[in-house]
């Protein structure tokens, strides 16, 4: 390869690495083999591992109070000039499983946590009695950080605006597994249209994490015979856990996107 071809290549790859910055989910370049062994005589290597450090549980737990801080001064959409505060999570940032709704109520609106109504209750039972884990070991959010008047379902405009935080703050837990609760949860991570009664009873993926669809507890309130269902769905999520299962896909599975949220 001639210097010139090196140089151009290098250009090329520079604005690409501009053009990514503003997609950070794509972070892996391919560079020729050229390039690559110029930037490796080029720069030397940290002595003790990589030249970027890992961020650590730390740095994450900083970052998502940082996001926290910045989804409470959000004013997007107009469910901000209706919310008493924002509702960004509960748990453990550092959590293995992350469970994501739909949007605050009333409850969760007045005292700024998720999932602390009667669903809340619910999820709660459903973790500590049924999952023998403590809800302090989850973390728990919801698509919308604001609470829709009335309860009313989210817009697709409020979900597509809110979106991010949800992504950003799953990249910062980065859960071994999530669990969608309901509709607006798994439609708007899946990207799908299919109902809950077709997602679920199947591992699909999420940025690489395994992601398994459940009901909403408000929806199981409404119909307690669908809670054998759910609980079905919990199991499955326990025995990943524990090693028991692996997230294997099937043809009915969903993988949205394909590249990696680390
Ligand atoms: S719902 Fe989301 S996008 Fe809308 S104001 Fe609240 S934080 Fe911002």
């Amino acid at each position: 390869m001639s210097s010139a071809d090196l140089y151009n290549e290098i250009v090329q790859m520079t604005r690409e690495l501009v053009r990514r910055s503003a997609h950070p989910r794509r972070k892996t370049l391919m560079l020729s083999p050229e390039l690559a062994a110029f930037v490796t005589a080029a720069v030397p290597a940290a002595p003790d591992g990589p030249m970027v450090a890992a961020p650590s549980r730390e740095d994450n737990a900083e970052a998502l109070a940082a996001l926290a801080r910045d989804v409470a001064a959000c004013t997007k959409c107009e469910l901000c000039k209706t919310r008493t505060q924002t509702v960004f999570s509960d748990g453990n940032p550092h959590a293995d499983l992350v469970f994501v709704g739909e949007a605050p109520g009333a409850d969760e609106d007045r005292i700024g946590r998720p999932f602390v109504g009667r669903a809340g209750q619910l999820l709660t039972d459903i973790i500590v009695k049924g999952m023998k884990m403590r809800r302090q070991d989850v973390y728990i959010c919801n698509v919308l950080k604001c609470r829709p008047p009335e309860n009313r379902d989210p817009l697709p405009e409020e979900k597509r605006l809110c979106e991010p935080y949800l992504i950003r703050q799953l990249e910062l837990v980065h859960p071994k597994v999530i669990c969608a609760l309901g509709a607006h949860a798994a439609t708007t991570l899946l990207r799908t249209d299919l109902s809950t009664g077709r997602l679920r009873g199947h591992w699909h993926s999420y940025y690489g994490i395994p992601l398994r669809v459940t009901y909403h507890p408000s929806y199981l309130l409404r119909k307690p015979e669908e809670k054998k269902k759910a609980w079905e769905d919990i199991q499955h999520v326990m025995r990943f856990l524990t090693g028991e299962e692996k997230a294997e896909r099937s043809s009915a599975s969903l993988s949205v996107p394909d590249d990696s949220l680390a």
